[in-house]
This record gives C-alpha cells, structure tokens and sequence, in this order.
C-alpha cells in the first residue's frame, strides 16, 4: 500500500471525518484489521484526524490510560462504528436511517456537545466548533457531529464503498464517478489484476499455438 494515503498508521481516502472512522477496520490481503485495538490507538487516530492537540492526547493519556472507562470507550466506539457500517450502507441506498440510530447520536450530541467559539483568521471573525475533551467519552463529540452532518449535508449519491474494498468515501471529484477508495490502494491493484489476467491471456494463446504448429 502506497505511503500517501496513510498517516500515522491510519486511512484518510474518505474526504469526511465519519467515513474516515468507518475506514479504521479496512481489510488488507483478506484479513479485517482493527486499527483501534485499545485506547492509545483511539487517541492516535483522534490526533492524526485533526480532532485532537498533542497537548490533549498526552492530558488524555496520563489520566485516563488504562483506565476500565478508556476501555469501555473504546469498545463503544468501535461497536457505534460497526453499526454505521450496515446504517450508511442503508442511507446510501434508501436515504433513511434507522429512528434507534437517530435516537442513539441524539443522545451521544446532548452528552458531549460540539460547542461553538468566535475567531478571527486576521481579515474577518468566523465561527468555529470545539469540543473540550474532559473524559474518553467526549471522544463521542466530534464523532456523533460528523455523522449527523454527513446524513444532513452529503449528496449520498456520492457517499460509496470502494468497488474493491470495504473502504468508504465522499467522492467530491468533479465528475462525480471516483470508484475506489484510492488509487494507490485498490485502483493500482486493479489495473495490477487485469495487466496479469491479459498476460496469462497472452501466454495462454502464444502456447496454443506454439502447440499448434
Ligand atoms: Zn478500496
């Protein structure tokens, strides 16, 4: 796999926070692989997705490493991303999302809040979210946010699995018509796989008629 798609051991072919979670457990030379074994790999991918400082994943760590509710956080979040696995397949195809998945990231968005704060970038004030980390589960924060705003503002037409892989994406190509996760990833190994099918194809014909003479 090709080094550009990867950063700090994680996927971000998905251009959407939501999808880019969804895509911690790829399957690589046909085995699942979970990229969230424990806690520290949580907060890893939390930092490699922008979504956490350095300063806040050492606070996180040093307070809660190896705690029982690091753990249950983690368990939670990997369970909460195996079933918008099946619900963002579901929405893609129908455009609905089952009421006890609407109920649960309600529930998860009031518990830990995206805030929003006031800033400048030096020519005019725009308003950005935050969310203040205080405890493993406000993880929950910025996660819950993006999938709602994935169900509310995508065009799920564009929202798909990779033709290859179990990897998701926002396609927000031009043209709308991106088919893999990445071309590094599964479109090499495509056009790899039809290279190798057209020379055995070759090889075959060139045999037969070498016997054939
Ligand atoms: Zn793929």
């Amino acid at each position: 796999m090709s080094k550009l798609d990867w950063k700090d051991g994680f996927l971000f072919v998905g251009n959407q926070l939501a999808l880019d979670f969804l895509n911690t457990r790829p399957v690589q030379n046909g085995e699942p692989s979970e990229l969230l074994p424990d806690f520290s790999a949580l907060l890893r991918w939390f930092q490699a997705a922008n979504q956490l400082n350095s300063r806040q994943v050492g606070s996180l760590q040093r307070q809660w490493g190896g705690s029982a509710n690091a753990q249950r956080t983690t368990e939670a979040m990997r369970q909460l991303r195996e079933k918008l696995r099946k619900e963002i397949l579901d929405w893609e195809r129908s455009g609905w999302v089952q009421h006890s998945t609407q109920d649960q990231l309600n529930k998860l968005m009031a518990e830990h809040p995206m805030r929003t704060r006031l800033r400048t970038n030096g020519k005019s004030y725009l308003t950005e979210l935050w969310f203040e980390p205080r405890e493993p589960e406000d993880l929950f924060a910025p996660l819950a946010h993006s999938v709602a705003r994935l169900f509310v503002t995508a065009d799920r037409k564009r929202v798909r699995k990779c033709a290859q892989c179990v990897l998701h994406f926002y396609d927000t190509s031009k043209k709308g018509t991106r088919r893999w996760c990445s071309m590094q990833l599964c479109g090499n190994r495509l056009k790899v796989a039809a290279y190798a099918t057209r020379r055995r194809q070759r090889a075959h014909k060139a045999q037969k008629n070498d016997t054939g003479v």
